[in-house]
């Protein structure tokens, strides 16, 4: 009797590194709490490879996106623009804050924010607001703020990104939250483009993983004001504290997770990027069923997730294909419906979104673990073969 081979999982933590001989000087020291010296080096670390003065590591990426937010003065009353088609956390942050979301669709090309509807849609619904933003006509909402998300660790056209939000007096918090790595056009840091704020995750599934947690990159003074807000707004070392302030630090035990894993980022980014490239020579021999996921010109992209898209007219193919694959013990599900299509954003404000609405189900995550092996790729590959072959 042949044993069932076992599912190979889309994405799981590689900690082959320094991470156990780091966790264990955590123990050893007993820095396991919110304050230690990996917490300091993973922080400085961050705003070097993003290219800001400064960084800020907190308990998630959820909670990253929220507090560049308010750390801006972003909340009630005002909106914040960003793509409908995301994780469901992108929104929850804004909710957090206190803002609400204005759910946009995205570009059919690049699957990243469309700017041009962005335009449109202030062009048509917002007038100037006196202070320099604008004021969504029909809610009364300020426009404040642009939450550009750089899906699946794809780069952006920061120079429009930035434009649009001079233009329209807007701030700009990039959800780079699985772009670790990643670079705007002409090798230029994330930090050196003028967005205001720079947000990662470390969760479990993420190219670096601290189990969970988060980090801000930005300027000096508003990481300070960040750090401030989530360290229970303490002043000094007695129990002063001059607002209400949040628990929203990252641990040294995190830290440390992070600190190792960044040693070998270089090493995950060209893993990412040999699955990336074997998915696309796959998709490559269905050229009128598959393509591979966006890779935007202007920069660097990090492949966080990679895999195909469907193109084709058939709507029970994409279903069938997530059955095969399924039975072939790999782990292949839907990805992230819409946030506009979620219960608690039902009544966003939102555009039209025929792109992110006929892309969602079309698109296949396959197993991106950076070390995924040879013969689990193969198997992956060759499951996907015996699916895509009749269809030629
Ligand atoms: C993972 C992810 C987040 C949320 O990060 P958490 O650490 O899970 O809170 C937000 N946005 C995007 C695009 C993500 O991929």
């Amino acid at each position: 009797m042949s044993s069932k081979p076992s599912t190979i999982p889309l994405a799981v933590p590689n900690l082959l590194g320094a991470e156990a001989r780091y966790l264990q000087e955590c123990i050893t020291s007993t820095f396991v709490s919110s304050v230690g010296p990996f917490v300091n080096q993973f922080e400085a670390e961050l705003a070097t490879l993003t290219g800001t003065e400064a960084a800020t590591v907190v308990c998630s990426g959820t909670v990253a996106l929220q507090m560049a937010l308010t750390g801006l003065g972003i909340g009630p009353g005002d909106l914040v623009m960003m793509p409908s088609l995301s994780f469901i956390a992108t929104a929850n942050s804004v909710s957090h804050s206190g803002a609400k979301p204005w759910l946009i669709d995205c570009d059919v090309q690049s699957w990243t924010l469309d700017l041009g509807l962005c335009r449109e849609l202030l062009e048509r619904e917002t007038e100037p607001d006196g202070n320099g933003g604008r004021r969504h006509r029909e809610s009364g909402l300020s426009v404040r703020a642009i939450m550009p998300v750089m899906i699946m660790g794809a780069t952006l056209d920061f120079g429009a990104v930035v434009g649009l939000a001079k233009e329209y007096g807007l701030r700009v918090v990039v959800d780079a939250a699985a772009a670790i790595g990643a670079e705007a056009k002409g090798g230029v840091a994330l930090g050196a483009t003028g967005v205001d704020a720079i947000c990662y995750s470390f969760n479990g599934n993420k190219t670096i993983t601290c189990g969970g947690g988060g980090c801000v990159a930005g300027g000096a003074a508003l990481i300070g004001r960040i750090r401030h807000l989530c360290s229970t707004a303490r002043v000094g070392r007695d129990y002063d504290h001059d607002e209400i302030g949040y628990n929203f630090r990252m641990t040294n035990v995190q830290a440390a997770l992070g600190v190792a894993q960044l040693e070998r980022l270089d090493d995950f980014l060209a893993a990412k990027q040999r699955i990336r490239d074997a998915y696309a020579k796959l998709a490559g021999r269905y050229p009128d069923h598959l393509s591979p996921f966006p890779q935007p010109e202007a920069g660097r992209s990090v492949h966080w997730f990679s895999g195909f898209w469907y193109r084709g007219d058939d709507e029970s193919l994409p279903d069938a294909f997530r059955a095969h694959m399924q039975a072939a013990a790999i782990d292949l599900r839907s990805f992230w419906k819409p946030i506009h299509l979620q219960e608690p954003y039902r009544n966003a404000l939102a555009s039209n979104m025929p792109v992110a609405e006929g892309l969602w189900r079309r698109i296949f995550p396959l197993p991106c673990s950076t070390h995924l092996g040879d013969e689990d790729l193969a198997r992956v590959i060759d499951a996907a073969d015996a699916f895509w072959a009749p269809h030629v």
